[in-house]
């Protein structure tokens, strides 16, 4: 699957104390002023998602772009009436210091690049919101956090989800205990990947597979519903192409034992289709999504015959609102460095399950 094709199967089926000197140069400007933020990589994501919402935000606009494709860079200034002086190259993102229409850098390249990026941001004084998943090792993670406090920036990761009003009341039935205990959680997500030459596949870039890519949602889910920290994880690899996944894992199924006694069980996959949502059991009934994980549409039933199906704005729209009116009003953010980091621990620990062959203990 190309980034097009599966952006379309997606489409279609801190301490804030920490922060005081650029949260407080932010506020002191103009009352009403949009913050201005910086798009560091123009891929697909940029491009079809980010950019657009960016035209529908009420507190923050597109101010700028980083890329190191010139064509791309003056198709990008016209279309978006930005000022050649927002306009920079992954070298020379430094120069961001002095720019005072730029507030935030969000970055949307490959995984591996996100601390370099994140980095380079931060040095020049801008917060960072950084895509899914924060980075590719832990290490590099708390590289990206400690640079972020040492600036005096916010860091945000772009957890969509956790602003999605569907997602988000499968939250409170489980805390709410509405249907009964939250007892089991099925969640999947995966699609069959297309291109073999894309960076997706290249283990440098990627850190890893449809593990890294999706899994991470099905990961999000289990730690939002039960809104615990898994205990134990179990894991098992299957590759039926060894030729196109020979640098990541094509499908991995694993399961987490949660402090209370859930048991998860998830399963991501480049190799199939059909894969995009949860179900949660509860000692009563049972409730769920499907799909869960898409940009539109996500809805789900509950055992008592309710349908969920909350019409929700633009996911990226309310996820740059929301980091925007933290910037601004000196509030952390919700989808911190640190949940990004916690993450990028669990994937790490499924990865580890596999290679020792054994179940591993957190
Ligand atoms: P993409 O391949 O479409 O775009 C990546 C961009 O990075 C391109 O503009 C490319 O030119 C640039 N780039 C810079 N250096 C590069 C290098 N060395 N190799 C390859 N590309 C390089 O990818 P995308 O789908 O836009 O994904 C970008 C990030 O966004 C990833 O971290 C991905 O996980 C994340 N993402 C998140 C969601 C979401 O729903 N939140 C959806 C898709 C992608």
């Amino acid at each position: 699957m190309t980034s097009n094709s599966r952006r379309q199967f997606i489409a279609s089926t801190a301490a804030l104390a920490t922060l005081p000197l650029l949260a407080e140069r932010v506020s002191a400007q103009s009352p009403g002023r949009k913050l201005g933020v910086a798009l560091c990589g123009l891929g697909s994501l940029s491009t079809n998602q980010i950019a657009p919402a960016l035209l529908k935000t009420r507190n923050c606009r597109l101010a700028g772009i980083v890329t190191g494709t010139p064509s791309k860079a003056e198709e990008w200034q016209k279309k978006y009436n930005l000022p050649a002086s927002s306009v920079y190259t992954y070298d020379t993102m430094h120069q961001m210091a002095k720019n005072k229409d730029i507030d935030i850098v969000y970055v949307v390249t490959p995984n591996s690049l996100h601390m370099q990026h994140t980095l380079a941001a931060a040095a020049a004084g801008k917060h960072v919101y950084c895509e899914k998943p924060l980075e590719i090792s832990v290490e590099r993670c708390q590289k990206m956090i400690d640079a972020c406090k040492k600036a005096g920036v916010q860091l945000g990761v772009g957890y969509r989800l956790q602003f999605e009003a569907n997602n988000l009341e499968c939250v409170r039935l489980a805390k709410e205990k509405v249907l009964g205990d939250v007892k089991i959680i099925d969640a999947n997500f995966g699609f069959a990947i297309g291109d073999p030459t894309q960076w997706r596949l290249k283990r440098e870039l990627a850190g890893g597979g449809a593990l890294m890519d999706v899994g991470i949602y099905c990961m999000q889910t289990t730690r939002m519903i039960t809104g615990e920290e898994p205990i134990w994880i179990s894991a098992t690899e299957v590759k039926t192409d060894a030729v196109k996944f020979k640098e990541v894992d094509e499908t991995i199924s694993w399961q987490m034992k949660f402090p209370s006694g859930v048991v998860t069980h998830s399963l991501s996959t480049y190799a199939a289709n059909g894969f995009m949502g949860f179900r949660v059991g509860t000692n009563k009934g049972f409730f769920g999504l499907e799909p869960a994980y898409f940009y539109n549409g996500n809805r789900g039933r509950r055992s008592d015959g309710t349908e969920i199906n909350i019409p929700v704005a633009d996911q990226f729209q309310t996820e740059l609102e929301d980091f925007a009116d933290c910037v601004l009003n000196k509030r952390p953010t919700k989808v911190n460095g640190e949940m990004g980091m916690q993450d990028v621990k669990l994937l790490m620990a499924v990865y580890d399950s596999i290679k020792k062959g054994r179940p591993v203990t957190l």
